[in-house]
């Protein structure tokens, strides 16, 4: 008899699994791979050490890690026009802290996003920037245009010459002035991070900035959120700083590199090759129907002016609901699954209740939804706040919303999307005891 233990746990699985096939996931910093991307997870691969590069390791029996290494670090180059690029980094936060570690010394001054206007906590003085000694100065953010304030950067740039000025950000409506921020860098010997961690997907099907081509010296991102990938991350950069980076993340930052889901992000690679430039546009395009759609049935669609969004994300202004925890908690009870989020101009005394909502289409859209699902979600969504449908028929409306979309698309094999694979269950013949 197994034990209560194992049952347990074998449950919890399960009703993960089942949770997810009921739920619309609107988290914007998740996706999902494909059946070929994770069939590499059990792969030999993740019981090995491949410290090194490719073709200088530092242990024996790595001759086919450097080949399948070797392939990850072309790929990466050709989708996004790089010189050079570091696949091992096996977090977005791994592959921050590597940057500043190439890019900075403690105690030298860097630019970033405030957590409210966007900016991720790694870029910020309690975690990866903090970790470095690095004082963290925040962008002037012009609350019209929610975005950065050029002017106010430059004197703000030419007072306290920061080493590094930090693009890209975890609320991620609009593209930043790459262009602009990397002018200001070069008149005060500073160099450009670019945290392209959500939209990389974008990216790589070139329906976002190109912040390579646009002048960032360093690219960080991770590469499970609009990316094909599993959790892991990529740092893209000119030839000059390679040295830098491949040092400051081995012996950096990482020992072993979790190969198994390396040769996993090779087929994402794949994936986005193919069927990239078709996801990220639809993405964008599902992203923009449901806020007009949440913006016509009554919502505060963050961005009216701006038309919304550019990006997989929506952000809602929904203090006149009781603000962004109790209202993600309702959605949670019908299943629909997404995050409270500080808005621009919250300040950080707002984050156990924000008045925000974060919603991302990523997901959704890997799994075939299009404009039309986006319109019967936004009406679920509204009814949610503004009628009064009991959260029984909500989550019924939302379970039958989703049932038709749980098989993963923009893959070479569509497969299903929350299977739960318990024949591998059959595994130990002889259950663990308590
Ligand atoms: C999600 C995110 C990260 C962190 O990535 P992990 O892979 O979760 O460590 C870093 N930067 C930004 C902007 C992010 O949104």
């Amino acid at each position: 008899m197994p034990s209560d233990r194992y049952s347990k746990f074998i449950e919890a699985l399960r009703q993960h699994h089942e949770l997810y096939r009921q739920s619309i996931p609107l988290i914007a910093s998740e996706n999902l791979t494909s059946l070929a991307v994770r069939s590499m997870y059990l792969t030999d691969l993740g019981h090995r050490y491949a410290e090194g590069k490719v073709g200088k390791r530092f242990y024996q029996g790595c001759q086919y890690i450097d080949v399948i290494e070797d392939l990850a670090i072309q790929l990466t180059k050709e989708i996004f026009n790089a010189e050079h690029a570091n696949v091992q980094p096996i977090s977005g936060v791994t592959a921050n802290i590597a940057a500043f570690f190439a890019l900075t010394s403690p105690a030298d001054k860097v630019v970033s996003l405030s957590v409210p206007c966007g900016g991720h906590i790694s870029h910020d003085r309690f975690s990866a920037a903090g970790i470095r000694g690095l004082e963290v100065l925040h962008y002037p953010f012009d609350m019209e245009r929610l975005n950065i304030d050029i002017d106010e950067t430059r004197k703000l740039a030419e007072k306290e010459r920061p080493k590094v000025l930090v693009l890209g950000s975890s609320l991620f409506l609009f593209p930043h002035p790459v262009k602009e921020i990397a002018e200001i860098a070069k008149e005060v010997d500073a160099k450009v991070i670019y945290d392209g961690s959500h939209v990389l997907g974008l990216i790589a099907g070139e329906q976002f900035q190109d912040p390579v081509k646009e002048g960032a010296d360093v690219v960080t991102a991770s590469t499970h959120k609009t990316f094909f990938g599993p959790q892991r991350a990529v740092i893209l950069c000119r030839k000059e700083l390679a040295k830098a980076i491949d040092n400051a993340v081995f012996p950096g930052v990482v020992s072993n590199h979790h190969l198994n889901t390396l040769a996993g992000y090779v087929i994402a690679c794949m994936e986005m090759l193919e069927f990239g430039e078709a996801y990220a546009k639809q993405t964008v395009r599902n992203a923009k129907r449901l806020a007009e759609k949440l913006h016509e049935l009554g919502f505060n669609v963050v961005g009216e002016q701006n038309g919304f969004t550019e990006s997989h994300q929506v952000a809602v202004d929904v203090s006149e609901f009781g603000g962004g925890d109790p209202v993600a908690k309702m959605f949670e009870r019908i299943n629909i699954i997404l995050n409270k989020n500080l808005l621009p101009w919250d300040d950080l005394t707002r984050t156990k209740n924000p008045s925000g909502i974060r919603i991302g289409v990523q997901e959704v859209t890997r799994l075939g939804m299009k404009e039309e699902e986006m319109e019967k979600l936004a009406e679920i969504m509204w009814d949610a706040v503004n009628s009064n449908k009991s959260e029984d028929r909500l989550k019924q409306e939302v379970a039958e919303l989703k049932s038709e979309f749980n098989t993963i698309k923009y893959a070479f094999e569509e497969t299903e999307a929350y299977t739960f694979f318990e024949n591998f269950l059959s595994w130990p013949a002889r259950k663990p005891a308590d």
